[in-house]
């Protein structure tokens, strides 16, 4: 069972606010669009199975259509071939979306330190949180998603409209 959100409560019912709401909808049923490449994919593999389970979040349901995903996730190395598939893939995500960047090559293009590969996402798009490591182990996916569910229940409902928000994808290049 979720926590309701604060407010009031008393037995069989409780008062909040309609943006604590909906953040708790979204937080829990947010759904993934995996984008892996390489090695970091196989770790997400094991995150989705039975004894780590993504399930336990509300996150079981993957999207390989962008338009029905909330969250993509980046796993593995991007090359710079690869850059603009990710980013079109991104504006393609209805808002609100948020972006997890998993392991040291999607981060920041990890021991591929060469002219072929993008040094890390946040190139091309926004991030929300970085998962270390390479490869991170589940525990550590998984904590990155907590840390996109927090965001989601927290996000109020106008942030997207916000001037800082266009500010910020307008320094993407994105309108
Ligand atoms: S971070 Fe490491 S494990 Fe992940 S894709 Fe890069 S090389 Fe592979």
């Amino acid at each position: 069972m979720v926590e309701s959100p604060p407010g009031l409560e008393g037995q069989g019912f409780f008062a909040t606010s309609l943006d604590s709401l909906v953040g708790l909808a979204r937080a829990n049923s947010l759904w993934p669009l995996p984008f892996a490449t390489s090695c970091c994919g196989i770790e997400f593999m094991s995150t989705m199975a039975s004894h780590y389970d993504i399930g336990r979040f509300g996150a079981e349901r993957l999207s390989f259509s962008a338009r029905q995903a909330d969250v993509l996730m980046v796993m593995g190395t991007i090359a710079k071939k690869m850059a603009p598939v990710v980013k079109q893939v991104y504006l393609q995500m209805a808002e609100p979306r948020w972006v997890l960047s998993v392991g040291a090559c999607a981060c920041s293009g990890g021991i591929f330190d060469t002219y072929s590969v993008l040094q890390g996402i946040d190139r091309i798009i926004p991030v929300d949180v970085y998962v270390p490591g390479c490869p991170p182990r589940p525990e550590q996916i998984l904590d990155g998603f907590m840390q996109i569910q927090e965001l989601a229940k927290k996000e109020s409902t106008r942030r997207r409209n916000m001037p800082e928000y266009k500010a910020l994808l307008a320094s993407y290049g994105i309108e």
